[in-house]
């Protein structure tokens, strides 16, 4: 609907994702979540549309603080919008140089006058909506508010879609159906993600890792109803492998989710679905990147000894897996990929995915250590997509409805 939709003369509403990383001096350490949504940005305004964008940044607790304010990012935005990709200078309409205006409130007079005054190939950004605890709250009369300054309403901040917060859901109710929408990132990430859990084409590998199985268990529950093959790895594969009887040394362990553990890999039985555990480890006398290392049967680990990467023979067996499926979704590391010397479990697999996707194979990857790492090892482009929404994916993988997808979809 975006694509076809013509934004000439329309002032467009749009929720984006600019909750980035700022340094002490104000700099945007990662502009990752901004250049996601540019696409959108520059089809409204080439169309002779006016682009209203709204967000959140970081979590203020008490009203406007200067730490907070999107106003640290206006000129960061106006760069990424007057040049191209490729690096080389033109305005977002095609030429010329696009103003970028700022609204230091995002309700109120200033920002209805702005925008009233806005023309088309012009940008308005609000400041941060999270100034007001109505926006958490979902607040009705501030969705309304709101939803006064724009003519369409366009969601692309997929990484909030999992809150029902009053600019990512209740506002929809304010717009009529055919004037409220997916952006160009929301689509492309719903597209994505629907293709995994629903049309996926078998078999269907799930990658699971990071820290902890209390993270992880509703989607793998949920996986369990999907997938053909659920690798698991990284900090939690030890949680299973002690509730099987293993000798897990001092690795991370959640005692208290072991019978859970027991459960999930009984219902895989029961229905088919193969769990694979690394069979080996790279154990460490110490967390720490100088530790003396070794491989070893994940279930024979030393005391005084921990599992901090998965070990070469987990590797290739977990690698033959990936290489033959037809669709792959990998949520967090197989190991400590922050050291050097736990990394390689992590990229290893980065590399089998990318091997079975160049092969024809539809890879996701979400979640974001698991995005930081295809990126540590300049994999990003060697994958079908990355998502950029890691709470957001992980609570759509678990099977959940998100408030911001509901809102524009029924
Ligand atoms: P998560 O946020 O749950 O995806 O966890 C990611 C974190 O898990 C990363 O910071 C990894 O360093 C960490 N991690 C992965 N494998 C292990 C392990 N075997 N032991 C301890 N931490 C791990």
């Amino acid at each position: 609907m975006f694509s076809s939709f013509n934004f000439n003369n329309q002032k467009a509403l749009v929720r984006v994702d600019f909750n980035v990383p700022l340094d002490d001096q104000f700099n945007i350490t990662d502009d990752t979540r901004m250049m996601a949504t540019i696409p959108t940005i520059k089809k409204i305004l080439a169309d002779g549309g006016s682009a209203i964008l709204m967000s959140h940044l970081g979590r203020p607790k008490d009203g406007p603080t200067d730490k907070y304010s999107l106003k640290h990012l206006v000129k960061h935005l106006h760069e990424l919008l007057n040049k191209d990709f490729d690096g080389s200078p033109s305005g977002a309409g095609g030429g010329g140089d696009t103003k970028v205006f700022f609204a230091d409130d995002c309700i109120g007079e200033q920002a209805a006058m702005t925008a009233q005054m806005l023309r088309g190939g012009e940008v308005l950004l609000l400041e941060n909506l999270r100034f007001y605890k109505e926006e958490e709250k979902g607040d009705k009369a501030f969705a309304e508010k709101l939803s006064k300054l724009g003519d369409v309403y366009v969601n692309d901040a997929f990484g909030t879609a999992h809150r029902a917060h009053a600019s990512t859901a209740v506002i929809a109710e304010f717009f009529p159906k055919d004037k409220k929408m997916f952006g160009l990132l929301m689509e492309a990430e719903v597209k994505s993600a629907e293709k995994v859990l629903h049309q996926s084409e078998k078999p269907f590998c799930a990658i699971i890792g990071g820290a902890k199985v209390s993270d992880k268990i509703l989607i793998i529950e949920n996986l369990l109803e999907r997938a053909t093959d659920i690798i698991i790895g990284g900090g939690m594969a030890y949680t299973f492998l002690k509730a099987r009887g293993g000798n897990i040394g001092n690795s991370l362990c959640e005692d208290d989710r072991m019978q859970t553990a027991l459960d999930i890999l009984e219902k895989a039985k029961q229905k088919g679905v193969s769990i694979h555990l690394p069979e080996t480890s790279i154990i460490a006398d110490k967390f720490a990147a100088d530790a003396d290392t070794k491989d070893c049967p994940s279930d024979q680990i030393p005391a005084g000894w921990m599992g901090l990467d998965i070990g070469g023979k987990a590797i290739g067996i977990f690698s033959e897996i990936i290489k033959k499926s037809k669709t792959i979704l990998w949520n967090g590391p197989m190991g400590v990929f922050e050291m050097e010397k736990f990394q390689n479990g992590t990229k290893s697999i980065a590399l089998a995915v990318a091997e079975s996707t160049a092969n024809g194979a539809f890879s996701l990857v979400g979640g974001g250590d698991s995005v930081a790492a295809v990126n540590k090892f300049n994999l990003a482009d060697k994958v079908s997509y990355v998502s950029t929404g890691g709470g957001a994916l992980l609570e759509y993988f678990e099977g959940k409805e998100l408030p911001g997808i509901a809102a524009i979809k029924n």
